[in-house]
């Protein structure tokens, strides 16, 4: 959609610390995080409720945002409470490296 936020991050028009993707999901850390690492998975494709989404499409978000919680209990929670941006970019950093 045109001028949905998240479909902007999808299309990497807006800035974002992604810190994961692939063809139907990424995943990026929230701007305005409520606790170290809090991240955001979303499909590519627009939808702005879960039942929007094909049955198989969200458990394939559900099974990224699974990995991206573990490895982010991993890596994003040594940075306290309410991390700075710096903090953010090195969690997301480390996150995409591991990934690979
Ligand atoms: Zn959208």
């Amino acid at each position: 959609m045109e001028n949905c936020v998240f479909c902007r991050i999808a299309r990497k028009e807006s800035p974002a610390s992604i810190i994961y993707e692939e063809e139907k999901t990424i995943a990026f850390l929230d701007i305005q995080p409520v606790n170290a690492g809090h991240s955001l998975v979303i499909p590519r494709s627009h939808a702005t409720e879960l039942r929007d989404l094909s049955e198989e499409d969200g458990a394939h978000m559900f099974r990224i945002a699974m990995r991206v919680s573990e490895a982010i209990d991993r890596f994003g929670r040594s940075y306290g409470v309410k991390p700075d941006r710096k903090e953010l970019e090195k969690t997301a950093t480390r996150i995409r490296e591991n990934q690979r």
